[in-house]
């Protein structure tokens, strides 16, 4: 009973308390609406009342916050973070004050149109008219302008009413380049005419293509970063109100995630490509320890900004299957050479008929009598139809896929970050040898032995054939994606290379070492001569494809090969697609140019 009566009392007792502070606010409010509604609030010239009945926000996003992409040494590749000039609504000021402000403002004014590069005329018109933040925009892209650090600072120290300097996270800036696998992102839900953030950051985006699509699940924004500041019922900054930036404060989102492409290396091949005369096609370069992609450039160029569904531009033609021509010569050789019905010294004769299934050697008149080795050496079609007859296609076929050919390569894990399966790389095509096995016949056989026919392979297979072979015939998974850490930095996982397995078994080293030793008589004694004057060197293979494009013939030009020779650092393959037939072999002269910008990139970097 007692102890009832105490637990009474207490409740009672806070009720009390309770109750005296409920009145002491209730009386505070009454207080400040009966006497201090007329007073000024500090710092401003309106009352309390004036405040509370005039104050609004604009405010402008300054970040989606979504996932950044980096490459492999950290320089963003989407989402990187800019200095902008930020203009909000001037403050609304009194009469008296605004002669001297505008004089003292204009030699500021003059300054900041040279560093905006506009007029003076221009600036002030634009910013007289404001009723909404505005990140200065670029005049390439949609983004806002991006200052150097320099400019930042002596924005910042102009001190200019309503203008302030600020980091945005720029998604992409403006360029069309050849990394289509970046992908591209698209509205959420299509734009119905809502309100739209002056910064165009307030509409949900979602990736649409490559890793931007792939990783979506792990780029998905927490919530916005944004600026803001008060203005009054005219559109005009509250006088005493600064543009202030909150954020959502999580110290674990955006995730980083790291690529294991190299930027700098992409950029300067993509300059490369461009000034070739390349149009379409691709270029892979991989790293021949690890397989990973340090480069992977693809032709038309696209802009992620500038989507168009029909012109096709996005697609990744690294990742798409093309007739490969000469160097599927590789694969023949590895399947000879495996089944054991030929050597490297065996004598051919080739008179520049085959005399069956309408094949030709490219040479006119003729190779006359050669050696496997050189036959491999001079593209030799007759030697290869020759070989072929003496394989079946299911050797042919076997032997492709233990190359990493005709299959998906590219890395992907089970159960890993919440995906069921991670595959970083989309829209990879598996490529063909036989599109039918049935009937197996010799003139299909003869065609597929040459890289003709069904044969398809995409670039990033024939690169990874390179690196297959400098490992002795294990094939690895290229990989693109190598490490996501936190937004503090601290790691959430590390995703470590790994093999690409076939159920047809792989080749044995004996014959990679061979067929590497040929790759390297392609420049001393064949068809890539001209690569002997590169600064480092380099050994590969050459191939020439006939394709028809709408009925019109077209070539498909490739060199696959790897540098330098004693202590291979880059396999690389060049696939210059649908040319006219009389085109000079571009893909061997741009493989040159591109090994000797590998050249001069310090190892270990
Ligand atoms: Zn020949």
């Amino acid at each position: 009973m007692g102890l009832h009566n105490n637990v009474h009392r207490r409740i009672l007792g806070g009720l009390i308390i309770l109750c005296s502070v409920v009145a002491v606010l209730v009386l505070r409010l009454a207080w400040i609406q009966l006497f201090m509604k007329e007073q000024t609030v500090p710092g401003t010239k309106y009352t309390l009342a004036k405040m509370a009945e005039i104050q609004s926000e604009r405010e402008t996003v300054l970040d989606s916050g979504r996932g950044r992409l980096y490459d492999r040494k950290s320089e963003p590749l989407a989402g990187e973070t800019i200095w902008t000039a930020a203009f909000f609504p001037q403050e609304a000021k009194a009469r008296n004050t605004v002669t001297q402000v505008v004089y003292e403002e204009a030699e500021s004014m003059h300054r900041l149109a040279a560093i905006l590069g506009v007029s003076y005329e221009q600036l002030l018109n634009k910013r007289s008219s404001l009723k909404e933040p505005l990140l200065w925009p670029s005049s390439v892209g949609k983004g806002p302008l991006a200052l150097t650090s320099a400019q930042a600072e002596e924005v910042s120290a102009l001190g200019i009413d309503g203008v302030g300097v600020l980091p945005f996270a720029r998604r992409y800036d403006g360029k069309a380049t050849g990394r289509q696998w970046l992908g591209y992102l698209s509205e959420e839900v299509p734009n119905t005419g809502g309100k739209a953030s002056p910064s165009g950051l307030r509409i949900p985006m979602t990736g649409t293509d490559g890793l931007e699509k792939t990783l979506e699940p792990l780029l998905r924004g927490v919530g916005h970063t944004e600026a803001y500041a008060q203005v009054d019922a005219r559109g005009q900054r509250v006088p005493g109100s600064p543009i202030q930036v909150r954020a959502p404060g999580n110290p674990y989102y955006p995730l980083s995630l790291y690529t294991t492409i190299d930027k700098k290396l992409q950029e300067q091949i993509e300059e490369l490509a461009v000034k070739a005369g390349m149009k379409e096609g691709a270029v892979v370069v991989l790293d021949t320890g690890t397989g990973d992609i340090e480069a992977m450039v693809s032709l038309p160029f696209y802009d992620p900004e500038k989507i168009s569904p029909e012109g096709g531009e996005w697609n990744n033609r690294a990742l798409q299957a093309a007739v490969p021509g000469s160097i599927f010569k590789i694969v023949t050789a590895a399947a000879a050479l495996e089944a054991g019905v030929t050597s490297a010294d065996e004598l051919f004769y080739c008179s520049g008929q085959y005399e069956k299934y309408g094949l030709s050697c490219l040479k006119g008149k003729g190779h006359g009598p050669l050696t496997l080795a050189q036959g491999f050496a001079v593209s030799c079609n007759t030697v290869f139809a020759a070989l072929a007859e003496r394989l079946s296609g299911a050797q042919l076929q076997a032997t492709a896929l233990a190359l990493g050919l005709g299959r998906d390569i590219s890395w992907q894990a089970e159960n890993t970050l919440g995906f069921p399966v991670l595959k970083p790389l989309s829209g990879e095509q598996k490529g063909t040898i036989f599109t039918s096995l049935l009937p197996d016949d010799p003139g299909a056989r003869v065609q597929t032995a040459i890289g003709q026919r069904d044969v398809q392979v995409t670039p990033l297979q024939a690169a990874n054939l390179v690196v297959t072979l400098l490992h002795g015939g294990e094939v690895r998974a290229p990989r693109i994606l190598q490490r996501v850490t936190f937004a503090n930095g601290q790691k959430l996982e590390d995703l470590p290379g790994h093999l690409s397995p076939s159920t047809a078994g792989r080749i044995s080293e004996s014959t990679a070492r061979q067929l590497l030793s040929w790759m390297r008589k392609v420049v001393t004694d064949g068809t890539g001569t001209s690569l002997q004057s590169t600064k480092w060197p380099v050994a590969g293979k050459s191939g020439t494809a006939q394709t028809l494009v709408k009925g019109m013939p077209r070539n498909n030009q490739w060199f696959i090969g790897y540098g330098p020779l004693d202590h291979p650092r880059y396999a690389v393959s060049v696939a210059v697609e649908n040319v006219a037939p009389d085109s000079s072999h571009l893909a061997v002269k741009l493989f040159g140019q591109i090994l000797d910008l590998l050249s001069s990139v310090p190892s270990g970097a």
